[in-house]
């Protein structure tokens, strides 16, 4: 028997940041080298989709009149408007996750963080930044998916968003994808090891052994410990 048992649920991961910082990018590589058991929630939104974007893999691809039907009959853990199109994460997928102690990976804007972080405070909020405002404006033109119009919105947007940023716990600047990758990793493995997430400490095992016999100061030999 394991000395410690934590809580089996998982964690919500909530990440945010520019378009263009490398969010969706990090946290597919994240999943892909498995050191966390994640899962990365697919939102819903009414915006057309983009490049290779793929319904039920990359969104749930929807009208504006679909997603103000999901809004009325409560389906949204959260939900926001982004450049005049709706985003939101579905509830039931992300509960069920969670309960299978799954952790759950949210990639959304900061108005969704926030109110995430209303909701559920326990969650833990990454925020990743590109390494200059230079490089994003490159990054979102070379994407070569939207027209210049929405890539100015999306820049203008991305001073705002960094302002929210000391709403935060974790920052990340994405300036080499392994070494961001591996920033996250770390930061979701050290959540695994917080002390809150400690349930029970069960001494009654062969190391209780030991600690009594170490504070009886009684002389032992090393069969007696068993080490
Ligand atoms: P994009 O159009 O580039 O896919 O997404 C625009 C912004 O919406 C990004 O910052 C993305 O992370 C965010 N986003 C995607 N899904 C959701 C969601 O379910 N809720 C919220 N609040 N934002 C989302």
């Amino acid at each position: 028997m394991a000395i410690i048992k934590q809580k089996e649920k998982g964690i919500l991961v909530v990440v945010s940041g520019p378009s263009g910082a490398g969010k969706d990018s990090i946290m597919n590589e994240v999943i892909k080298n498995k050191r966390v058991n994640a899962w990365i929630s697919i939102s819903m939104t009414s915006r057309l989709p983009r490049g290779k974007e793929e319904n039920g893999k990359d969104y749930f691809f929807v009208t504006k009149e679909q997603f103000e039907e999901n809004i009325k009959e409560g389906n949204f853990l959260e939900y926001a408007s982004y450049n005049g199109n709706y985003y939101g994460t579905l509830k039931d997928k992300v509960n069920e996750h969670l309960s299978n102690g799954i952790d759950v990976i949210l990639v959304i804007e900061v108005q969704g963080a926030l109110e995430i972080k209303h909701k559920i405070p326990e969650s833990i909020f990454i925020f990743i930044m590109p390494p200059t405002m230079k490089e994003l404006i490159l990054r979102l033109k070379k994407r070569g998916t939207e027209s210049h119009d929405v890539i100015i919105e999306r820049f203008k947007k991305a001073y705002k968003e960094i302002n929210e940023l000391n709403k935060y716990n974790y920052v990340v600047v994405n300036d080499e994808i392994d070494k961001a990758t591996r920033k996250v990793n770390a930061i979701l493995e050290a959540q695994k090891c917080m002390v809150e997430r400690i349930e029970e400490v069960y001494l009654n095992n062969p190391e209780e052994e030991i600690h009594e016999l170490l504070i009886d100061d009684k002389d032992f030999d090393n069969n007696e410990l068993n080490v």
